[in-house]
C-alpha cells in the first residue's frame, strides 16, 4: 500500500489517475497536482463518480523546486509520476532527490529554447539517485515505454542477438478535425518537425524531416504512409542492446496533417524563439497551442485505432528469425473507460504499470534507469491485464530492407 503523487493534469495525467484508482491495493492514496487545480478537480470528481475513490488535488508550479519540495513533504508519497511536460523533468527529479522519493516519467527532458531530445541531462542524475538509494524510471509511456519493453522481451525470450529494430507507430484513427495533435501540441510539433535520424553500423545518420517514407502494413488497419523520424527511445535502446546493427522509428502521417504542418512551419508558427507582439514577448508555437484543439477534447468523436509495435530481426540458435510484437488500441474504448483518447490512454496505462512495479518491488534498483533495463515479464503481464493487450507474430515479412 503506497501513496503516489501524480504531477500534470492533461490527457495522460487523467488516464494515469484513473488507472491508479483501479488498483487500490497498490495505490492507497492518490494525489493529483498540476498548474491549474481546476483540471485536477474535474478529474477527481469524475473518478469519485465512477469508482468512489477520493483523489486529493493540489496546485503546483513544477518549474519551481521549492514548491515541489513543499508539496512532496506535505503529501509524503513513495513515488512521483511526472506527466507534466518534458521541461519539468529536471526540477521534479531535483525535488525527488531533496525529499527522498522515487521518480517516474514518460518523456525525456527537453530544454525550452531548443527542440533537442537527449537523455544526457537525466542520465547525469545517475550518481545522485544511486547515492540517495532511489529509483528513477525514465520513459514509462508507450513510445518510449512499451516499445522499449517489447524490445527487452524479444531479446530475453526470442533472440540470442537482435540485429535490426524498426519501431512502427500508426495512428489509424480519425478525430474529425482538419488539424489537431494527439498530445501536447507544443511538444508534438517540436518532435515531428525536427530532422529524421536513425542508427546504422555504429553511427547516427540524419535526414531531412519526413524525407524517408515507406508504405507499411499495420494489423487490422492496413497500409499507411510511414515516415522515418527520430524518437528518443532509440538512444537508450542502442546503448542497452549493443548487438543492434540498425534501429529506426517510423510514424504514420496523413497528407492533410503534413500539409498543415508545412504551412505552420513556412509561416513561422512552429518557431520556439520569442517574438515581440504588441509590446509583449510571445513564442509562436505556444500561441499556436492556444488556438489548436486541446488533445484532451478529441476523445468523444475519435474513431479507429492505434497500432504500435516493434519489428525485429536477429539470430536465435544460429538461425535468422523475424518477430513482430504490437498492441492495437481503440480510441472509443479508451474514451469510454477514461474520457481520454487512445494516445493518452496508451501512455497513461504504462505509466501506472511502471509505478506499480516499483512500488511492489518488482522493479528495483538504485539510480536512473530506462524501462528496458528492468525485467519485461511483469510489465507485459500487467499491460494485458490493465487494458493494452499485445500480440506476437513469428517469422513474418517485416517489410524491412
Ligand atoms: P498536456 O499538455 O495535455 O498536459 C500537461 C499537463 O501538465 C497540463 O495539465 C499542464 O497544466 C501541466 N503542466 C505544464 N506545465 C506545468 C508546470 N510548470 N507545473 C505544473 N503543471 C504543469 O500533455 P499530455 O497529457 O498530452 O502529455 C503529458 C506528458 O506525456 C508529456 O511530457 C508528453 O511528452 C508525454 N507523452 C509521452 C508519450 C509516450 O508514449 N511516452 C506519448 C504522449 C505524451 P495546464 O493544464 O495548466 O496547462
Amino acid at each position: 500500500m503506497s501513496k503516489v503523487l501524480i504531477i500534470g493534469a492533461g490527457g495522460v495525467g487523467r488516464v494515469v489517475t484513473y488507472k491508479c484508482a483501479q488498483v487500490p491495493e497498490v495505490f492507497s492514496q492518490i494525489t493529483l497536482a498540476s498548474r491549474t487545480k481546476s483540471k485536477c478537480d474535474e478529474i477527481a470528481i469524475a473518478i469519485k463518480d465512477k469508482y468512489g475513490t477520493d483523489i486529493r488535488t493540489e496546485q503546483v508550479d513544477a518549474d519551481e523546486v521549492p514548491q515541489l519540495v513543499d508539496l512532496i513533504n506535505d503529501v509524503r508519497p513513495e513515488l512521483v509520476i511526472n506527466v507534466a511536460l518534458p521541461y519539468q523533468d529536471l526540477t521534479i527529479m531535483d525535488a525527488c532527490l531533496a525529499t527522498k522519493v522515487h521518480y517516474l516519467d514518460t518523456a525525456n527532458y527537453e530544454p525550452r529554447d531548443e527542440a533537442k531530445f537527449e537523455y544526457k541531462w537525466q542520465w547525469a542524475y545517475q550518481d545522485k539517485f544511486k547515492a540517495a538509494g532511489l529509483t528513477a524510471v525514465l520513459g514509462s509511456g508507450f513510445d518510449p515505454g512499451v516499445t522499449s519493453v517489447f524490445t527487452a522481451y524479444a531479446a530475453k525470450h526470442h533472440f540470442d542477438e537482435i540485429h535490426y529494430l524498426d519501431i512502427v507507430d500508426c495512428n489509424g484513427g480519425d478525430h474529425g478535425k482538419a488539424f489537431a495533435t494527439n498530445f501536447n501540441p507544443e511538444i508534438n510539433i517540436r518532435e515531428v518537425t525536427q530532422k529524421g535520424k536513425f542508427f546504422e553500423n555504429n553511427e547516427w545518420i540524419e535526414t531531412e524531416p519526413h524525407k524517408i517514407r515507406k508504405e507499411l502494413s499495420y494489423p487490422n488497419i492496413g497500409s499507411k504512409s510511414s515516415y522515418l523520424i527520430y524518437h528518443e527511445e532509440l538512444e537508450s535502446l542502442v546503448k542497452n542492446y549493443p548487438t543492434l546493427k540498425r534501429a529506426r522509428f517510423w510514424m504514420t502521417f496523413g497528407e492533410e496533417y503534413l500539409t498543415h504542418l508545412r504551412v505552420i512551419q513556412n509561416i513561422g508558427m512552429a518557431g520556439i524563439a520569442p517574438v515581440m507582439f504588441e509590446g509583449k514577448e510571445i513564442v509562436p508555437l505556444q500561441f499556436l497551442k492556444a488556438v489548436l484543439p486541446d488533445p484532451g477534447d478529441l476523445g468523444e468523436d475519435y474513431v479507429g485505432e492505434t497500432s504500435i509495435g516493434c519489428r525485429i530481426r536477429g539470430i536465435k540458435d544460429g538461425a535468422e528469425k523475424t518477430y513482430y510484437i504490437y498492441n492495437n488500441c481503440h480510441h472509443q474504448e479508451a474514451y469510454g473507460e477514461t474520457g481520454a483518447q487512445g494516445v493518452s490512454f496508451t501512455t497513461g496505462v504504462p505509466a501506472m504499470i511502471g509505478a506499480m512495479l516499483v512500488l511492489t518491488g518488482k522493479w528495483t534498483g538504485q539510480g536512473v534507469f530506462n524501462v528496458e533495463e528492468f525485467d519485461p515479464d511483469p510489465f507485459l503481464e500487467a499491460l494485458e491485464k490493465y487494458g493494452l493487450p499485445w500480440h506476437e507474430l513469428h517469422d513474418v515479412n517485416l517489410e524491412m530492407d
